[in-house]
Parts: structure tokens; C-alpha cells; sequence
């Protein structure tokens, strides 16, 4: 057993969501008091880069002036909340936040999400009136991957300040759902190719243009790195600590958080040259724990 010692933390609040979008990684129940959160994220910002997360954090409003503590200046987000009631953007204001990460995926929203896309859309225009930044978050799979070219044209009309996509990881909901399949290897190299091609022509003003880790290192030389487990951990509501937020299940678990302290007790084997969750989740060849 040790005292994790990384750098960063991502603070899981709840559970809670309105819409249950069937694509979606959260794979635990439950959520955090807003009054221990406090104490909570007070203790652990001392020591660590800490970032909320929800599922839909919006859906309890309470947890807004958590934000400031850790000096977070984005939430993620369906965007429901926020077109349903508009006036939840000036809160995010008064609470620090000028950057709203919404969920779009773009050739597949109709298809995993509540949310349809027009709503989205409403969402952005709403934000970029009240001067709030969107930032989309897009997952990449077989039926949307040869349209990235085109997503990104549609992204800098909308206006958004960039967009962020992630592999689609086979966890929580998406191991249910049939209606969209993962990228296998060949079409993970050929999407970050196409990302990379298109990021030279783009300037980061006009669009910033990032991927997730969950795509892995692909062929492209890069600076990529795995850090679940050694240098990120995820605190669930339950105080029980993962590796990464798409290896949030019983047998991934890593340790526990106790009295204010992040207690490891197994790691994973992991080089940090393959995303650890994709690995696990989305591949035949399962890894093994320390
Ligand atoms: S397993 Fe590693 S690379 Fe993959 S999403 Fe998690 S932290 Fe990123």
C-alpha cells in the first residue's frame, strides 16, 4: 500500500444525468454531499491538479461554487440543462467557469443521445451570446470516422473555440449498445492522420483541434503517454479510486480514499505507450494487475 503521490485527480461528483445517452462510459452510481465534496476538495487541491467531473454535474446545481476551490474554468456537459434553463449560464459565470464543454457527436446524435443535435445548437448560440466558450467533445467510431474533415468545417461555422475528439470506449452503456461500433487499429491510424493533417492547415485561433487519449499512440510519432494509475486516478462518490473514468468497475479498482488521503493498493502493468482503457475494454488481448 502507498500514498498516491501523481499528479492528477479527477473527483467523480454523481452520477446523476437527464438523458442516459447510450454511448456513455460512467460506470458507477451514486453522489458526493456537496458540504463533504468541500472539505473533500480542499484537502485534496493542496497536493494535486484536481478536476470535477460528473456525469451531469449541471443536474445539481450545488455543486457550481466547488469549481472555484480547485480554480476549474470549464464544465462538461449534455447541454440539456443549460437549454432548458438558460439563465444556468450566468451561474456558470459567477462560479469561474468561461468554458462549456458540450457533447456533440456529430453523424451519430440521434442515434446514442436524448439530446438532439438542434438542441445542441441552441446551446452553442446561447453560450457564444452570453460570451461562455464552447469547446465540443466528439466520439470517434466506424460510423462517423470519415466524416472528420467535414465535422471540423461544421465546428468552426458553429463558432465554437475547438473541439476534442475521443475513441469510443466500450464501458458503462456502450457495452449494451449495437447502434455504433469501435474504430479498430486501422481506422484509429488513419483518423489521427487525418486530425494531424487537418491541424496544419487550421490555425488553433480559428479551431483548436485536440484528441483524446483513448485513440492510443496511433503510428504518428508523438509525445503520447498513458498516465492512468501512475500520474491520474479517479475518486468515485463511494471514495473507492480508479486508474482512469473509463475504468471506473469493480475489478479495475486501485484503492480507496480515506480520511483525505488517496491509499493505492494494485496497479495495472502499463508501460504508459497504449491507452490502458482501450487496451482493456475495446481489445481481445486483456492486460493483467500487478
Ligand atoms: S487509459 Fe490512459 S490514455 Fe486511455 S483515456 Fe485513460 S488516461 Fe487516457
Amino acid at each position: 500500500m502507498e500514498e498516491y503521490n501523481g499528479r492528477k485527480v479527477q473527483y467523480m461528483l454523481c452520477s446523476d444525468c437527464n438523458a442516459n445517452c447510450k454511448h456513455c462510459y460512467i460506470n458507477f452510481r451514486g453522489r458526493k454531499d456537496s458540504k463533504i465534496a468541500k472539505n473533500e476538495l480542499n484537502l485534496l487541491k493542496n497536493k494535486y491538479d484536481v478536476r470535477l467531473n460528473g456525469a451531469e454535474i449541471l443536474v445539481n446545481m450545488e455543486y457550481l461554487p466547488l469549481f472555484k476551490i480547485v480554480h476549474q474554468h470549464y464544465i462538461m456537459t449534455n447541454g440539456m440543462a443549460l437549454y432548458m434553463d438558460p439563465s444556468k449560464i450566468t451561474f456558470l459565470k459567477e462560479n469561474g467557469i468561461n468554458t462549456v464543454s458540450l457533447s456533440c457527436h456529430f453523424g451519430i446524435q440521434s442515434k446514442i443521445s436524448a439530446v438532439e443535435i438542434d438542441i445542441v445548437r441552441q446551446v452553442i448560440n446561447m453560450c457564444n451570446e452570453k460570451k461562455v466558450r464552447v469547446r465540443l467533445l466528439t466520439t470517434l467510431c466506424k460510423e462517423n470516422v470519415n466524416n472528420i474533415e467535414q465535422i471540423i468545417e461544421t465546428s468552426i461555422k458553429l463558432g465554437v473555440e475547438g473541439i476534442k475528439f475521443t475513441n469510443l470506449i466500450k464501458q458503462g452503456n456502450a457495452l449494451e449498445d449495437s447502434s455504433i461500433t469501435p474504430l479498430d487499429e486501422l481506422d484509429i491510424i488513419k483518423a489521427l492522420e487525418s486530425i494531424e493533417k487537418i491541424r496544419k492547415k487550421i490555425d488553433k485561433t480559428t479551431l483548436l483541434i485536440e484528441r483524446c487519449g483513448s485513440f492510443g499512440s496511433g503510428k504518428l510519432p508523438s509525445n503520447f503517454r498513458c498516465i492512468a494509475g501512475d500520474d491520474l486516478v479517479v475518486i468515485t462518490p463511494d471514495n473507492k479510486v480508479y486508474p482512469c473514468v473509463f475504468l471506473i468497475q469493480k475489478e479495475f479498482q486501485i484503492g480507496e480514499f480515506k480520511n483525505g488521503r488517496i491509499i493505492l493498493d494494485k496497479r495495472w502493468k502499463n508501460n504508459g505507450k497504449l491507452c490502458l482503457a482501450k487496451k482493456i475494454c475495446n481489445e481481445v488481448n486483456k492486460l493483467e494487475m500487478c
